[in-house]
Formats: C-alpha cells, sequence, structure tokens
C-alpha cells in the first residue's frame, strides 16, 4: 500500500496523551497540533506532528492537502443496535401526537413490532439494511461501532443478528465490535424465568462457542430484566469470558449502576437516572459511564444523565449514538456532540475525548484507535470547518469532508 501524508490541517486533534482513558481535567486535553500533519504507512500512523516535520519524511506519498479542515480521529460509537429490520415511523408519528408507550405498544408498536420484522426478515436482508446503515456512520465520520443482537430473542433469530454482523465486517470498512443483548427484552412465548434459562443455558454458549460477541449486556430494567436476573445472566456471561456492558438506571433508578460495579463492567449505559451513590460505584469499580443523550432528546425528555457531575466525580465518561429504530435513530455523533454541550454541559473537548478515545478504551481498542498517535490505525475524519468546536456549534448538517479508514478513503 501506497503511503499516505496528511498535511495543513488547520487543527490536527491528535488526543495524545496518557494510555489510558481520561479523567477529570484530562477530557479537556486534545493535543492540538495546528498546522499539522500525519504520515501514514501500511495503514497505521508512523508520524503526527507539524506539517514542515511531516514534509521532510515525505517520498512518494500520496498528499492530502488539509487546509482549511479539522482531521480527527474516526468517532468511535460505543452503544449501537445496528442490525434490525424495518423501522417505527408510525410510532414516531403516534409519539408526535402524543400518545403514551403504552398506547404505542397496544396499537402494535414498540420494541416487539421491530422483533417480529427482524425474525421474518432473511439474513441476506437483514445484511443489506446493516450495510445502509453502517455506510450512514462512516459519513458522519465514525470508523468503530460496537452493536449489539437483541431484536431475536430465539436462540436462533438471535445468532442471526450476530452473524450478520460477522458478515458485515467483509462487506464495509465500518470496524464492528459485537455485543450479545438476548436479554433485551422478554420473548412474548416464555414466562420471564423460562426466557432467563434459554439466554442463559442455550444462548450464551453458542454465541461464545462461535465467537459470535466479544460483551454481553443486559435491560436492566423493571418489567425487563430486574436486579437479580440481570446478574445471574451477567454473571453467566463473566464465566464465559465475556466482557460485560449494562443498559441501567434509564427508566427508573434500580440500582443498575451499582449491579455493574459488583459485577466489574466495562461499562454501564444510559444512567439517566443514576444518583450519587450510583456514580460513587462506578468510580470505585472503574466502570466507564457511557451516557446516550440521543434517546433523551428523540423520547422528547428532558431528563439528561448527570455528566458534569461524572466528570467532576473522576468517571472516564463515554458518549454514544445508542443508534436505534425505537429511541435513537441517529447514527450521528456530532449530533450527540450538540446534545452533550447544550443538554448536559459539557464542554466541547470534553465531548470529543468522550467520543473517540474514552470510547475506544470502552471497547478494549485503546491500544489501537481512538487517537491520531504513532503505531495506532489511521483511522480519521476530515472535516469541512477549521476548528473542532464547530462540530458541536453547528448542528443539523453534515460537516464531513472525507473519512479513512486502515488509511484508505471510504467517504
Ligand atoms: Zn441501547
Amino acid at each position: 500500500m501506497k503511503s499516505l501524508v496528511i498535511l495543513h490541517a488547520s487543527q490536527l486533534v491528535t488526543l495524545s496523551g496518557p494510555q489510558r482513558p481520561r479523567v477529570g481535567t484530562e477530557l479537556s486535553v486534545l493535543g492540538i497540533i495546528r498546522d499539522g500533519g500525519m504520515l501514514i504507512r501500511n495503514g497505521e500512523i508512523e508520524r503526527v506532528g507539524p506539517s514542515d516535520d511531516i514534509e521532510k519524511n515525505v517520498d512518494d506519498a500520496e498528499i492530502v492537502d488539509a487546509r482549511g479542515h479539522v482531521v480527527l480521529p474516526g468517532f468511535v460509537d460505543a452503544h449501537t443496535h445496528l442490525v434490525f429490520a424495518g423501522n417505527r415511523l408510525d410510532d414516531f408519528e403516534r409519539r408526535a401526537r402524543g400518545e403514551t408507550y403504552e398506547q404505542i405498544a397496544k396499537a402494535g408498536g414498540g420494541i416487539w413490532s421491530t422483533v417480529e420484522k427482524t425474525r421474518a426478515a432473511s439474513e441476506r436482508d437483514l445484511l443489506a439494511q446493516a450495510k445502509k446503515h453502517a455506510n450512514w456512520f462512516l459519513r458522519c465520520g465514525t470508523t468503530t461501532v460496537e452493536a449489539k443482537s437483541g431484536y431475536g430473542l430465539t436462540v436462533e433469530d438471535e445468532l442471526k443478528i450476530l452473524r450478520v454482523m460477522r458478515q458485515l465486517k467483509d462487506e464495509v470498512r465500518l470496524e464492528i465490535v459485537p455485543t450479545f443483548l438476548g436479554a433485551h427484552a422478554v420473548s412474548r412465548e416464555l414466562s420471564p424465568d423460562q426466557y432467563l434459562d434459554v439466554v442463559v443455558t442455550k444462548m450464551l454458549p453458542r454465541v461464545t462457542a462461535e465467537k459470535l460477541a466479544e460483551f454481553c449486556d443486559v435491560f436492566c430494567e423493571r418489567g425487563y430484566f430486574d436486579i437479580d436476573q440481570s446478574r445471574q445472566i451477567l454473571s453467566a456471561a463473566k464465566e464465559l469470558g465475556l466482557s460485560l456492558r449494562g443498559h441501567a438506571d434509564q427508566l427508573t433508578n434500580s440500582g443498575g449502576a451499582k449491579l455493574m460495579a459488583e459485577l466489574g463492567a466495562t461499562t454501564a449505559d444510559h444512567l439517566e437516572q443514576t444518583d450519587g451513590q450510583g456514580i460513587g460505584a462506578l468510580l470505585k469499580a472503574n466502570v466507564q459511564p457511557v451516557l446516550l443523550p440521543g434517546s433523551v432528546y428523540a423520547l422528547g425528555s428532558s431528563r439528561y444523565p448527570r455528566a458534569r457531575e461524572m466528570i467532576e466525580a473522576g468517571l472516564a465518561v463515554v458518549l454514544a449514538t445508542d443508534f436505534n429504530p425505537g429511541s435513537s435513530p441517529t447514527p450521528s455523533m456530532p449530533m450527540v456532540l450538540s446534545l452533550a454541550c447544550t443538554q448536559m454541559k459539557t464542554s466541547p473537548a470534553e465531548a470529543i475525548t468522550a467520543s473517540t478515545i474514552n470510547a475506544a478504551y470502552s471497547l478494549n481498542r485503546g491500544a489501537r484507535i481512538g487517537s491520531l498517535e504513532p503505531g495506532k490505525l489511521a483511522n480519521f475524519a476530515i472535516f469541512d470547518c477549521e476548528d473542532y468546536r464547530e462540530l458541536a456549534y453547528w448542528f443539523g448538517m453534515a460537516q464531513t469532508h472525507s473519512v479513512y479508514v486502515r488509511g484508505g478513503r471510504v467517504v
């Protein structure tokens, strides 16, 4: 592969720093190089520095002039539900008319409608739709996503979704980190305890035997999987070698964050209702909070998670889209940056750290992606703006200029 050189970026936002997730005031340190450049060989970053220095090492490399542009590590979206069939347009319209979740579910909407469509879809159809979604992510400047199963809720349908993710890896340049979320909701055909048994004794062993997931996640909420049921599922997953994530304290403060801390989960996600005690537990156990303001916004709520308190407590905060058809139909990290700054009062710099290097660590990939440093993969995005704060400031429009994965242009 020919080498590639990026020169004269108005801001090369490197995120260089300690080899671990960033906390406290570190979230505000972006390692910006003005008139910055980067030399890339064989898909990896070889040198980063002022353009003058980089230019001296250019031999026959392809040159990209990034004058007037910001260059950023590709966004790492650490919480998505990438693979599903159909959409939830009818729910969306009903919600706009003021109908409640219960009314919508009664009318045949809600998660169950997506489960039915996903079960009915062939692997090929699911793959085609997932490919379309994957390209949306790339166009927003995201180069890695975590992707959850969870719209199958039978052994075969959950495996089908995870296999689609595996196939997708070969067909698109978006990097995908698979998570098993069989415990997304209780299957209608079984009692909660029967379904839990299927997840633990049937699904998890197959998922791990076929190496279809790196993480296991649970929707920990009353009416879905309570604390004890969530503990059973996640403990079984841990024993099989999976790392843990969890949907916690989204609708009620039910102790989800504390459970994630108790089990040594990598992340606790959502946390809209988490209080100071929950924040303290996460801190003690080194669990990274993954905040999802897109779903709060799209559901028309105003109860955002307490990002400021979490940053000030010393948590290595992560921001993600929660891309899914029901509560967060957006693949856009720039939109999430806007919401983080306007609704949760993070600074633009904190939001960028949370959606790049901290997100990379939350997927066990901090050593390979999330910052622009020698030895890391050349996954980066070039934006049509001169100051990184513009990414959070202008909202509702695409500022992506081009996107590269492993040194190859994908957008
Ligand atoms: Zn989710």
